[in-house]
C-alpha cells in the first residue's frame, strides 16, 4: 500500500483506481496534523484492515487533484547512516574529492547521526540552500520508516519492525561542521511522495535507485551495495536507542554524489518505491 499525507494535512492512501482516498478517520480526531503519520504507523495493526478495504473500493479523489506533502512530517527521530557505500568512501576521500586525502571512515566505525526532523519536506515544497558561497550536495538514499518499538532487535528479525520505504534525500552542506549540522538545515530531509509499506516490498536490499540533476544522470546504484543492510542499520541503532513507530532511518548514499545549485530539479528515482521530484532554490 501507498500510504501519503495530502491537501491540508489528511492521511490517504492510493487506491487501485488511481484515487487518493482518505484514511484521516483511522487516527483519533484532534491529533495534531504533523502527528498522523504517527498515530497511523502506530495503530496499524487495527487500522490496516480498514485501510486495504478502501484501497480496493476507490472512489476517492483523483491524485492530480491533490498536492502531496512529505508522507511522514514529523518522526520523533530521524538517523542516519554516514558511509555506507565503498563507492561513496572512494569518491569522498580520492583525488578529486571534497575531502581529498583524507581517511574517509564508513558506516562500520562511525555507525550513525542524527538529522533534525524539522529538515522534513515533501514533494510540494523545495531545497532551500541557504548559502550563495558555500557547496551543497545531493545524497540519494532509501528511506526506511519504522514501524514498531524496537529496542536491542537482532538482525534476524529486524526487518519486522519496517512499517515501510520511501526516497529521501540527505541534502548536504560540504565542510568542516559536524554531520548533524550540515544536514539539518530546514528542507535537508525530502522525502515522498508516498511510504510503501514493507509488505510490498519483497527484498529492500535489492533496490535499484538513481538520481539526475536537470535530467543528467549523476547517481545509480542498488542497496545490495550497502554496507550496513537495512536490518543490520535497524540492530546497531536499537542497540544504543529506542526506535519508535515513525522514525525515519537514511540508508546511505551511493556514489556520484555531487553539486546543486538554485534552479536546479533533482529527481531521485526508486523503482518499486516511487519518484521525488525537488527544485532548488535560494534563500530568500
Ligand atoms: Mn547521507
Amino acid at each position: 500500500m501507498r500510504l501519503c499525507v495530502y491537501n491540508e494535512g489528511l492521511l490517504g492512501a492510493l487506491a487501485e483506481d488511481g484515487t487518493i482516498v482518505d484514511l484521516t478517520d483511522l487516527v483519533p480526531a484532534g491529533t495534531p496534523v504533523a502527528e498522523r503519520m504517527n498515530e497511523l504507523i502506530a495503530s496499524w495493526d487495527a487500522a490496516h484492515p480498514v485501510a486495504h478495504d478502501r484501497v480496493a473500493a476507490g472512489g476517492g479523489t483523483p491524485e492530480a487533484a491533490v498536492t502531496l506533502r512529505a508522507p511522514q512530517p514529523r518522526p520523533r527521530n530521524v538517523i542516519a547512516a554516514p558511509v555506507n557505500y565503498h563507492k561513496h568512501q572512494a569518491e569522498m576521500g580520492g583525488d578529486s574529492g571534497v575531502y581529498q586525502g583524507r581517511v574517509i571512515l564508513t558506516v562500520e566505525v562511525r555507525k550513525g547521526f542524527v538529522k533534525a526532523s524539522t529538515s522534513i519536506v515533501g514533494p510540494d515544497g523545495v531545497i532551500e540552500l541557504p548559502w550563495p558561497d558555500r557547496r551543497f550536495d545531493h545524497e540519494a538514499e532509501l528511506g526506511v520508516v519504522i514501524g514498531r518499538v524496537a529496542s536491542r532487535v537482532a538482525e534476524a528479525d529486524a526487518l519486522k519492525y519496517v512499517f515501510g520505504y520511501t526516497p529521501l534525500l540527505d541534502i548536504t552542506l560540504r565542510g568542516d561542521e559536524d554531520r548533524s549540522f550540515r544536514k539539518s538545515m530546514d528542507t535537508f530531509t525530502p522525502i515522498g511522495p508516498y511510504i510503501v509499506t514493507a509488505d510490498d516490498v519483497p527484498d529492500p536490499e535489492n533496490l535499484d535507485l538513481w538520481l539526475t540533476v536537470n535530467g543528467e544522470l549523476r547517481q545509480k546504484s542498488n542497496t545490495s551495495y550497502l554496507i550496513y543492510g537495512v536490518a543490520k542499520l535497524i540492530s546497531v541503532y536499537s542497540e544504543v536507542m529506542t526506535l519508535q513507530p515513525g522514525d525515519i532511518i537514511a540508508t546511505g548514499t551511493p556514489e556520484g554524489v555531487g553539486p546543486i545549485v538554485p534552479g536546479d530539479t533533482v529527481v531521485l528515482t526508486i523503482p518499486g518505491i516511487g519518484e521525488l521530484t525537488m527544485p532548488v532554490v535560494a534563500r530568500n
